[in-house]
């Protein structure tokens, strides 16, 4: 699996986490809001103009998010990354790897 589909499946279980938490969704179902900020990390991660070489998007020098974008998935990350240990630990390893 190529770097670009492995973070999308990443951004996935941390929107997936989030959203069951915060917004009380079931496992695997996400609200609206959360549904829209997943399809519009995809796009950006298909969009990547740095493609395979990527860095981390927090490291970004470009940061390609739009705003408000920027500041949810930020705390989705911050909410969703520590717990990951709990729901995919082979998902945090990786996390942690690519940083
Ligand atoms: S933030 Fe940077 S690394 Fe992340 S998708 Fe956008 S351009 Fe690529
Ligand atoms: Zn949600």
């Amino acid at each position: 699996m190529g770097k670009i589909e492995r973070e999308k499946k990443t951004i996935k279980l941390m929107v997936e986490i989030y959203c069951k938490k915060k917004h009380d969704m079931k496992n695997g179902e996400l609200c609206e809001e959360c549904q829209e900020l997943l399809e519009y990390a995809h796009k950006r991660l298909s969009y990547c103009k740095f493609g395979e070489n990527k860095s981390t998007c927090s490291r970004c020098p470009i940061h390609c998010y739009k705003k408000d974008m920027k500041e949810k998935v930020k705390e989705v990350m911050k909410f969703s990354g520590p717990r990951l240990v709990i729901y995919n630990p082979i998902e945090l390893i990786r996390h942690a790897l690519n940083k």
